[in-house]
């Protein structure tokens, strides 16, 4: 009798976790649960795990850390794949940088900080993986990664290819390089020496974040993209949403850019929130708010 992919799962990858809650594994700690969630261990483990579920048909979505995710409070039934932990150290030639999709990218940056080289002192403090930053074009300050992303290893339509990366390939918080169009397995840096200032450059930066961001509550970074010519947080501050809860869902008290979960929202608190500053900043000031985070 043919096997169940439920039931095959579990004999093909021993250690596949059931019924996982997502707010475990995302920063807004919302969500239901994960029916199965797979981490794997090495890059051939990602490729038979995509291969298994692309076999069955079974619907799967791949995660990092979960930083820049809405996850729904009906959870998810397929499988979750997560790539959050580096599969081998960053690989230094010369001013480049060869890492894991799966590695911390505030790691990375300190990392590079410490060996001289500047590039990344920017997008530290940035909580998610280099894969996830390579997906979102992540940045902060003036730097993004897409500023010194020059190849990707992406596992693309059943195949595992290096690919230089070209202009028009990332933009403003997005990328060619993203779930589920592709899966950033490694990515190649080119930093450049260090002029003497990145240390304390990297030191303003996450200081300006522990200033302004509401790093104490749980939340998915900016909530909304930057509309061209403004600011988010201004827009909903203007409108006067700082603080304007639904449920356990709040707009930062400390920055309005951010939405947070007071301790016990659900997706639907967050969501009914989005929707309402979306509205509300659209009646009073006619600009579009668009999410930046990712649902699931
Ligand atoms: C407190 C806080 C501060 C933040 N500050 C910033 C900031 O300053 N600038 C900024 O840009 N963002 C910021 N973020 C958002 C978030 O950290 C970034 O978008 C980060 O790059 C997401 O990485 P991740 O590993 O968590 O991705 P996830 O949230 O796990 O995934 C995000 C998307 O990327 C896809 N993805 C993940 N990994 C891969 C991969 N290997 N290959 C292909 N697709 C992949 C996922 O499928 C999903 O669609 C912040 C978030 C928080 C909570």
């Amino acid at each position: 009798m043919k096997m169940l992919w439920k039931d095959q799962i579990v004999s093909e990858f021993p250690g596949v976790e059931r019924n996982v809650p997502l707010s475990e594994l995302t920063s807004f700690r919302v969500g239901g649960a994960a029916r199965f969630v797979l981490r794997p261990q090495s890059y051939e483990e990602i490729k038979r795990a995509v291969a298994f579920v692309k076999s069955f048909g079974v619907p799967f979505v791949l995660l990092g850390k979960g930083t820049n995710v809405l996850a729904s409070d009906a959870g998810y039934d397929g499988v979750l794949i997560r790539f959050d932990a580096p599969m081998h150290a960053p690989i230094y030639d010369g001013v480049r940088v060869t890492v894991c999709g799966g590695t911390s990218l505030t790691q990375l940056a300190r990392d590079t900080v410490k060996r001289g080289f500047m590039g990344l002192e920017r997008l530290c403090g940035i909580p998610g993986t280099v894969g996830g930053a390579c997906a979102m074009n992540a940045g902060a300050y003036g730097g993004e990664i897409g500023q010194i992303l020059r190849r990707v290893r992406l596992l693309k339509n059943g195949t595992d290819a290096w690919t230089d990366v070209r202009d028009g390939d990332l933009g403003y918080r997005r990328s060619a390089f993203s779930f589920p169009d592709a899966i950033v397995l490694e990515a190649e840096l080119e930093l450049c020496a260090d002029d003497g200032s990145a240390a304390e450059t990297m030191r303003d930066c996450m200081e300006k974040r522990r200033e302004k961001q509401p790093l104490d509550l749980p939340s998915a970074g900016s909530t909304f993209k930057r509309p061209e010519g403004y600011f988010a947080g201004a827009l909903i501050e203007q409108c006067g949403l700082k603080g304007y809860s639904i449920g356990g869902a709040q707009v930062s008290q400390k920055h309005a850019g951010f939405i947070v979960n007071t301790g016990n929202a659900t997706e639907a608190d967050v969501s009914a929130l989005i929707r309402f500053v979306q509205d509300t900043v659209k009646e009073r000031t006619g600009v579009n708010l668009e999410p930046e985070v990712k649902r699931i």
